[in-house]
């Protein structure tokens, strides 16, 4: 039997009738909801794990800190529309597109970019060459995101924070009876079945005290000094009011390609903090270009003409936690907002074309990329991959991916059900960037939109035919891929 969505109060409708007693929890902490499934996060696994538990037919309440679904690509503002790989992931692009809300940019319209330099994505490409650069406008996709949800009667709380457990002894495992929950009105209670990590971070694997790895795992060669230094996280921003034509004109005029000789004259003025543009590391391929250096403007076409996104990377060096570490959290929220402010003085300054630009977004959150890895009934690594492994409880057909660890190398490979399933935990279940792999193969290859939305479908179809089928996730069996 599934249960109906009761709501206690305080988000029962004032009406007037008599209210009920609220029920505490065994921690004594106020219920408010009852639910079949709970998803702690938005992002692009909670959102799709909410909307396909729904569809299903269970109960379903959400849970996000901040004020709309999309995580990363959208609080975040990564905005990267990749394509579709079916399910609620294409449902998603498709929608985007038809309520306005996709951007492309290519040759005819932003003629010099493909090639160049200062492009975070392009620059590889023949100058010149033809290239489609879609993206999302952040804003305008997650309004659309709640109203998915709110059409498909998922009951979402925004501007709520997980912050515990509530858990009992049920034989050899545990289970979470409530998530504890931070809103205005206080700390309060939801009570479900089945839990869903949607945090990004694997927060409600560390708060359940199962095991998991710390950012920060395997480091490149020179720098093993004993440190753990997680894959920097980033802060995302974006400027208006460029004329990226000028730009051009002027790295042409001066061949000044990545803007070196500005940014020298600038260095040498005082106006460049010595975080910004900073060298890349050695070891170049071990972490990828981008995330261990930032020697120029860096940056993508975002919103319509004239508006691109940048990236602030947390420095390399100083290996942040900003998941588990809440000093470490809080210096890089102000540092990169110090770097974003820096560098959008810097560019209006000295740089032909952004003359009359102007920061108009940062990202509400700084971007974890190498966060916590919770240890599941199977944990993905990147010779399952090599070895090109088949598994009985496949969640996809193969998918054939490149993994730039390994010299480009591509790998058809299939992914275990049991990397969603924590240990010692049976009634939760990962998705997205918190999902039981390997730092190497799920920071290099395997947390992209599109496959965290897919992983999202998955944990809530798994949530739902568990609930119909009166067990608990771990028990159920996964037979045929659903992608
Ligand atoms: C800086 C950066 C750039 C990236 N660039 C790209 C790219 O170009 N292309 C690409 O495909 N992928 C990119 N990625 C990777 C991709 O964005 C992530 O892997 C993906 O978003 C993970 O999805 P998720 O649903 O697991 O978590 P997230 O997107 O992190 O979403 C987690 C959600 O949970 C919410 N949440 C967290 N904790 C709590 C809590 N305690 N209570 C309530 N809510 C909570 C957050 O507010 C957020 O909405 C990037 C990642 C980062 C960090």
């Amino acid at each position: 039997m599934r249960r109906p969505l009761t709501m206690h109060p305080p988000f029962s409708p004032n009406d007037g009738s008599p209210s009920e007693p609220q029920p505490l929890s065994a921690g004594g902490v106020p219920v408010v909801a009852d639910v079949d499934v709970v998803v702690i996060g938005g992002g692009p696994g909670g959102f799709a794990a909410a909307l396909r538990a729904r569809r299903e037919g269970c109960s379903v309440l959400m849970v996000e800190k901040f004020d709309m679904p999309g995580g990363v690509h959208t609080s975040g503002l990564q905005g990267a529309a990749n394509p579709g790989v079916g399910g609620i992931h294409t449902e998603l692009m498709e929608r985007f597109h038809r309520e306005g809300c996709i951007y492309e940019a290519n040759e005819k319209n932003l003629p010099d970019w493909a090639g160049n330099p200062l492009s975070h994505y392009d620059y590889y490409l023949p100058p010149g060459s033809p290239f489609k650069r879609t993206s999302f406008n952040p804003d305008g996709a997650g309004n659309v995101m709640v109203r998915m949800l709110e059409e498909a009667g998922v009951q979402a709380l925004y501007g709520a924070s997980f912050v515990d457990v509530e858990m009992v002894q049920d034989g050899t495992e545990r289970r979470i009876t409530h998530a504890i929950i931070e809103t205005v009105s206080g700390r309060q209670a939801i009570r479900g079945r089945v839990f869903v990590e949607g945090s990004g971070t694997a927060e409600v694997v560390a708060r359940a005290g199962a095991p998991f790895v710390r950012g920060g795992g395997r480091q490149p060669q020179t720098l093993t000094d004993g440190q753990s230094r997680p894959i920097p996280g980033g802060l995302l921003w974006i400027m208006g009011g460029i004329d990226f034509a000028r730009t051009v004109a002027y790295q042409r005029r001066e061949d000044d390609p990545a803007l070196g000789k500005l940014i020298d004259r600038a260095r040498a003025a005082g106006d460049i903090p010595p975080q910004l543009y900073r060298p890349r590391m050695a070891d170049k391929g071990v972490y990828g270009d981008h995330y261990i250096g930032h020697p120029t403007v860096d940056m993508s076409p975002i919103h319509g003409p004239g508006s691109f996104i940048l990236w602030q990377n947390v420095p390399y060096e100083w290996a942040l936690h900003m998941d588990d570490d809440a000093a470490d959290a809080s210096r890089a929220k102000k540092e990169l907002r110090r770097l974003i402010d820096a560098e959008a003085r810097f560019l209006v300054k000295y740089v032909p074309g952004f003359e009359n630009a102007f920061i108009s977004h940062v990202g509400r959150y700084v971007g974890v990329r190498d966060g916590r890895h919770p240890i599941g009934e199977y944990v993905f690594s990147i010779d399952d991959a090599r070895e090109q492994r088949r598994f009985p409880d496949a969640v996809t057909r193969p998918m054939t991916k490149t993994f730039f660890w390994d010299a480009y190398a591509k790998y058809s490979f299939e992914v275990p059900y049991r990397c969603f399933l924590p240990r010692e935990v049976n009634n939760l279940l990962l998705t997205g960037a918190s999902l039981s792999f390997t730092f190497e193969t799920i920071f290099m290859v395997m947390r992209n939109f599109p496959w965290c939305t897919q992983t999202g479908e998955i944990a809530g179809l798994a949530a739902a035919r568990s609930i119909r089928q009166g067990i608990t996730p771990k028990q159920l069996a996964w037979t045929e891929p659903l992608f």
